[in-house]
């Protein structure tokens, strides 16, 4: 069989894309968890949280029936800790942190626990924030991602207007059109950008973008008419399209890069993108795992996971790996695509170069070397999770500093043009969500200084 979107039912579709990591089902099993907190000083789960939520703080609150206290500890240091619950790669953050693991027993399940309080906040509508009176400022935002949002929400808290320019029709970035589906629904991610533009102030253009050359649909912006029209402007564009293999065949029907894939899935949903019966995943980040168990839950017969390192390197987490074992896709160490072959356009094998691990260099890291053999693999579609890359071309036809398309800010998130900042994906290279939440808040800080130093929140 060969690539096809009839693979489920939409029953099947539903049950493959539940929740993977379902909510409490009663207050009390909530209690029972938050209870066993030991609400430690300087608490290490605190500490790990690039946000730097209060842990036990949100935890004793809950405890004592505090559901809107708890959520509001939380938000305040992470407007997203609702969508962070469910998304945050938590074993190697704040749950990896809890001193229970040093005891080897079972962390506190914090990321269910913050579900628990701010999912109460979202469903009733709690507005926990209120906003300043007007300070006459305006600042625009490119990008509706984790980074824009959070920086939004910080100006508006105090008091500044924020216009936030998208370029697709839904808020939310990489959260509503890139992250697994099983992890968090388009429902979701919308209720999350309402919630968060709820406080007022906050207004976003959709399908307007900064660049040029666009294609019929789409509305152009430019960086000078932003500096014209907004006392500052913060760029929250995240990084950009799939990096290329650069090796033969990578032109053949059938060879997808894993961002539109999940694109597509994210935004057409059921009846489902196509897929192959056999596919192969070239990677092992967490784009690369979320491509692969996706496509076996989409109804791939095998899925195989090819990373030119060891174990030892893998850039996922041990968690999101077992997942993907667990979903039944098999995973080559040490092999590196060297060629993709086709019959009549369509793809039909994978030809790996076989790697080994080179001599280690000065800092210890050995990297990967061909040993000249190769294998082959039977498959019909290929999905490319190589990374991505950064948009260079509009960055430098906006005259920003950057390095390799990754925009070059300084200390106080400023890039080289006078009033405009910058911060998250588009800036560190591509790391997680809670980065980004943070970037925009330092962003938003920065930008007050900036407009004026009297208005920094206490
Ligand atoms: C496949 C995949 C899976 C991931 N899974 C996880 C996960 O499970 N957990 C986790 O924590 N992180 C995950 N991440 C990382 C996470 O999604 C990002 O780190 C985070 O979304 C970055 O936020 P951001 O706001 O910087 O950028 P983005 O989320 O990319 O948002 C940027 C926004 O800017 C818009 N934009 C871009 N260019 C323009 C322009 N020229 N004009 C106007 N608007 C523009 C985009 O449309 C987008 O809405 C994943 C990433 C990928 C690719
Ligand atoms: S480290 Fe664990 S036990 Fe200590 S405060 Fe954090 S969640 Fe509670």
């Amino acid at each position: 069989m060969a690539i096809t979107n009839n693979r489920l039912s939409k029953d099947q579709y539903e049950q493959n894309f539940s929740d993977i990591h379902p909510p409490f089902e009663t207050h009390n099993a909530a209690l029972v968890e938050a209870n066993r907190c030991l609400f430690c000083y300087d608490a290490p789960c605190t500490k790990s949280c690039p946000t730097g939520i209060n842990v036990p703080k949100f935890i004793k609150q809950i405890t004592t029936d505090n559901i809107k206290g708890s959520a509001h500890t939380i938000f305040v240091s992470n407007i997203m800790g609702a969508g962070c619950s469910k998304v945050c790669p938590v074993e190697k953050l704040c749950e990896g942190a809890c001193v229970y693991n040093l005891m080897e027993e079972e962390a506190i399940p914090i990321a269910k626990l913050q579900r628990y309080s701010t999912e109460k906040a979202m469903q009733n509508n709690w507005q926990l924030f209120q906003r300043k009176p007007s300070t006459g400022k305006k600042v625009a935002i490119v990008g509706a991602g984790p980074a824009g949002l959070s920086c939004a929400h910080v100006l508006s808290r105090e008091g500044i207007d924020v216009t936030i320019y998208e370029k697709e029709s839904k808020g939310g970035g990489l959260m509503t059109y890139g992250i697994a589906a099983y992890k968090v629904t388009p429902q979701f991610c919308e209720d999350e950008v309402n919630y968060i533009t709820s406080i007022g102030g906050i207004e976003i253009k959709y399908n307007q973008e900064l660049g040029k050359n666009l294609p019929a649909g789409r509305q152009g912006i430019s960086l000078t008419d932003l500096q014209k029209n907004y006392d500052a402007v913060y760029l929250g564009i995240g990084v950009g399209v799939a990096r290329q293999l650069d090796i033969p065949g990578e032109e053949l029907e059938g060879v997808v890069d894993a961002i539109s894939f999940i694109y597509d899935l994210r935004a057409k949903g059921y009846p489902v993108v196509p897929v192959g019966d056999k596919v192969a995943v070239i990677g092992m980040g967490m784009t690369a795992i979320d491509a692969a168990t996706q496509a076996k839950r989409l109804g791939a017969k095998e899925v195989t996971l090819v990373y030119r390192r060891t174990e030892k390197e893998k850039p996922c987490t041990q968690v999101e790996l077992d997942i993907a074992k667990l979903d039944g896709c098999e995973i080559i160490w040490l092999a590196a695509p060297k060629e993709v072959r086709g019959d009549n356009g369509k793809v039909s094998q994978l030809i790996c170069s076989i790697m080994k691990l080179g001599e280690p260099d000065a800092s210890g890291r050995r990297s990967p070397v061909d040993t000249g053999e190769t294998f082959s693999l039977d498959v019909d579609m290929v999905i490319k999770a190589a990374g991505q890359v950064p948009f260079e071309e509009l960055v430098n036809s906006s005259q920003i500093k950057n390095s390799k398309g990754k925009i070059v800010i300084d200390n106080n998130c400023a890039t080289n043009i006078k009033g405009v900042f910058a911060g998250g994906d588009a800036v560190n290279g591509g790391k997680e969500v809670v980065d980004a939440v943070q970037a925009g808040k330092d962003g938003a800080k920065a930008i007050m200084e900036y407009l004026n130093p009297q208005t920094l929140p206490k």
